[in-house]
């Protein structure tokens, strides 16, 4: 029985590495792993413990990865110097689509302080700054 939940887990976080994007609904395919997860447990009769370890392992991976791609943005500064044409008078335009509409996201929630700027046109990632 262990194999089969060992396996089960594995099997789990293959299906969550292939479709996990943190930046795109991250939270909504965490709750549909989330309901996978629940299958699995039903299917394999895992015990609690494995769950609750496969949540947490779960959840600190999407934690991990969202603020790894975050803190690999570019900082304002970084930003303009690798776009010049980008900065204009009061904003700063997309480096891929030359778009002036970005918006700011949080990078765990809305209210995050840990933020960055996103091209309203294209969506691309422009770059990171903190609230303090
Ligand atoms: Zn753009």
């Amino acid at each position: 029985m262990y194999f089969i939940e060992l396996f089960s887990v594995f099997l789990f976080f293959l299906i969550f590495g292939a479709i996990f994007s943190p930046f795109l609904g991250g939270c909504l395919v965490l709750i549909v792993m989330l309901f996978l997860l629940g299958g699995f447990i039903v299917f394999f009769s895992l015990n609690f413990i494995w769950f609750i370890a496969a949540g947490l392992v779960l959840y600190s991976l999407g934690f991990v990865t969202k603020f790894y791609r975050w803190y690999k943005l570019p900082d304002y500064n970084e930003y303009i110097n690798r776009y010049p044409q980008c900065k204009l008078n009061n904003v700063v335009s997309c480096f891929k689509c030359g778009s002036e509409k970005t918006i700011h996201n949080g990078l765990f929630h809305k209210q995050s302080k840990l933020r960055y700027y996103i091209c309203t046109a294209c969506g691309s990632a422009l770059f990171r700054f903190k609230v303090l």
